[in-house]
């Protein structure tokens, strides 16, 4: 048997962007040794790429926004499909969440009486993004990372060890998670988890961590598409972890394409332009010069948006007496306008259409307000957004779907599993509102700790691994290296056969023979990635972490694709060009993804109804567009 380097824990949070550090803060804090692991270096994780802001209903901006505003907004961003307790939840508790940080040394952008700033986003009916210029993320990290030094130097003068109650492992990549083996707990504990099995990735040495209970907040599954806003880490790890793990994933098919995204260079393709230069007035347009928003207005939102060119501007200095501009529909909405305007003709040279700000703001406003956004399109496109506008087009950026989990307390169906942040699914419904991500990471990042903290506490006692699961884990790890007889194939070309189908079929627009098409050639990329081979050793070989990462994709993107295939209708982030319309029979229906013998079974479950309280902060006729009459009251 193999020695390997153990640690033993309370809590393991594996992923250490807004969601993991809030739950390792609330772990700690109550007291439990804490390990938080992730595989970029910390401080790198997707959260500091985060530009636009954190929406929370502090009503500073506009003093009419509240929670229900909040609320309502969300569960009309997301269709109605939202997990209606989470949305809850979220818009009571935003507003905690953000002046805590405050507490923690979060500097935001201030209003000139001195309160936290607003900015206005798509689908918010008021200002309600807090902000640092567009750098919201690194504010964010910046300030989770201070808090936590500041628990270190407690445990400093409290025990003489920084790192006696909370560890960071970074670089670190998880590739399994164990169960408890049933010897050292009460009858029935064998299905608990026992804690999780990596690797380093500098040394390719392997790693375990021994914990009751483990939070997933690993992000999302970005990289299995082609063109995406998403960074290397975005492979799908924890919704994998979570499935073989015996949890079920839902809403799977539901992925956000973000609508502006840099269309050139080809290098810079997918890289996010954030949804603030249209908060800050910046207008859509296509190759004719027209702002072409007014023509996708959805029947459902037409109270709520402007009609006209001089409407939608009256509405940035008088947004009580105006209605909104179409620009600042929800990103489901504005990407599929987009994307017709670009299959009709009038897109930009380089496949995507205008957006312009340069002709709404003077520069130096542009600059001071957009700093990333000027500093990303000089650099990169040499395009000077102060003088003329930007090309973009759509961008796969983020997955509603994910682990499903109780709403108040974010555990998973497996005893001892937690999941928050993007991982996790049902909060955004079908489509997530812009700055409804930040804010979902604090509020449930928090819960799922005091989650794992209730579990611990509750069942009190210590996990014990089986030893052969850990052997078997060594092995699949170690597998790359010793292909089998087949021919042996190259992850990287696995990859990008990978994201082609998925970019190809299972995109912003899909239909049920392209998702059959995509399954077929899935399920042969997964016979495939048996034979995945790499040269070389385990010390940082950047290659074998692919392979194995390819894995977990290959996992998640059948998912996506097997729901998209089973709904047949058009709703949020997926849109079915054979079933175009939203029907208000699948509003009530989950699809909820699990793993038997490594083949995904996709399974419809019903929706709980809304509390008549929540039902009743809207109007009888809107409800109508989403539910079907035996579910009105
Ligand atoms: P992340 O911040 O991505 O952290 C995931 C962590 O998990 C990382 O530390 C990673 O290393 C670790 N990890 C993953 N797999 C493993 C593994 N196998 N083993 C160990 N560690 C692992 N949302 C907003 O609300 N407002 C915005 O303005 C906004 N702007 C955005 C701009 C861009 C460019 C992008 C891409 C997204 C933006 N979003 C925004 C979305 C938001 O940033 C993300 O949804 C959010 O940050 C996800 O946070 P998280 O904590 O769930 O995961």
């Amino acid at each position: 048997m193999v020695e390997i380097e153990r640690h033993d824990y309370d809590v393991v949070v594996i992923g250490a962007g807004g969601a993991g550090l809030r739950a390792a803060i609330e772990t700690r804090a109550q007291g439990l040794k804490t390990a938080v692991i992730c595989k970029s270096l910390f401080g790198k994780a997707h959260t500091v790429m985060a530009e636009g802001g954190i929406a929370a209903s502090m009503g500073n901006v506009n003093s009419r926004d509240n929670w229900q505003v909040h609320f309502r907004d969300t569960m009309r961003g997301g269709k109605f499909l939202n997990n209606w307790r989470m949305a809850e939840l979220h818009a009571k508790e935003a507003p905690q969440r953000v002046w805590e940080l405050e507490t923690y040394g979060a500097l935001f952008d201030r209003t000139k009486d001195g309160r936290i700033s607003q900015r206005n986003f798509g689908g918010h009916e008021y200002p309600r993004l807090a902000h640092v210029g567009d750098r919201t993320g690194l504010e964010l990290i910046r300030t989770l990372q201070q808090k936590i030094v500041s628990l270190q130097q407690e445990d400093r003068a409290e025990f003489g060890d920084y790192e006696a109650r909370l560890k960071v492992f970074q670089e670190c990549t998880i590739t399994e998670l164990l169960k408890d083996s049933g010897a050292g707990g009460p009858q029935g504990t064998a299905d608990r988890i026992a804690g999780a099995f990596g690797y380093w990735r500098e040394s390719g040495r392997f790693v375990r961590f021994d914990a009751p209970a483990v939070v997933l907040a690993t992000g999302g599954i970005g990289k299995s598409f082609k063109v995406t806003s998403n960074s290397w880490e975005y492979t799908g790890d924890g919704h994998a972890l979570a499935l073989r793990a015996g949890a079920s994933l839902i809403n799977m098919e539901f992925v956000q394409f973000h609508p502006t995204g840099m269309v050139w260079p080809p290098s810079v393709k997918g890289i996010l332009v954030t949804e603030s230069v249209r908060g800050d007035g910046g207008v859509l347009r296509n190759s004719e010069n027209r702002r072409f928003m007014f023509d996708y207005i959805p029947e459902v939102f037409k109270d709520n948006y402007a009609d006209s060119e001089e409407e939608a501007d009256r509405w940035y200095d008088d947004p009580d007496n105006n209605r909104r501009p179409p620009e600042l529909l929800p990103r489901d909405e504005v990407a599929r306008a987009i994307n017709s305007e670009v299959k009709e003709g009038r897109g930009s040279e380089h496949g995507g259409v205008f957006l312009d700000v340069s002709s709404r703001l003077p520069a130096e406003e542009i600059v001071r307000r957009l700093p990333s956004m000027h500093h990303q399109f000089k650099e990169l496109a040499d395009v000077d957004i102060t003088a003329e506008p930007m090309e973009v087009g759509p961008t796969c950026h983020y997955v509603m779907g994910g682990v499903e989990v109780d709403p108040d307390t974010a555990a998973s169906r497996v005893p001892g599993l937690f999941a928050a942040g993007e991982v996790a699914g049902g909060m955004h419904g079908s489509n997530r509102l812009g700055g409804n991500s930040l804010s979902d990471l604090l509020v449930f990042g928090r819960r799922a700790g005091a989650g794992a903290v209730e579990y611990v506490a509750r069942t009190g006692f210590r996990p014990v691994v089986h030893e052969s699961d850990v052997d078997a884990a060594m092995r699949r790890v170690a597998a790359p290296f010793e292909p089998g007889d087949g021919a042996s194939e190259n992850p990287y070309a696995l990859h990008a056969e990978l994201q082609q189908v998925m970019n190809d079929l299972v995109g912003i627009i899909r239909s049920g023979e392209e998702m059959r098409t995509a399954l077929g050639q899935l399920h042969e990329l997964k016979r495939r990635a048996k034979n995945l081979a790499v040269e070389g050793n385990r010390q940082f070989n950047p290659g074998w972490h692919l392979a194995l990462d390819l894995r977990n994709m290959l996992l998640v993107s059948e998912c996506v694709a097997a729901a998209a295939l089973l709904r047949t209708e058009s709703r949020g982030g997926h849109t079915r060009d054979d079933h175009p319309a939203m029907d208000p029979a699948w509003r009530g229906k989950l699809l909820a993804c699990s793993v038997y013998d490594g083949s995904v079974d996709v399974a419809e479950q019903p929706q709980s109804p809304m509390r008549e309280d929540l039902l009743s902060l809207f109007a009888a006729e809107e409800l109508r567009k989403y539910y079907t009459e035996d579910e009105l009251p």
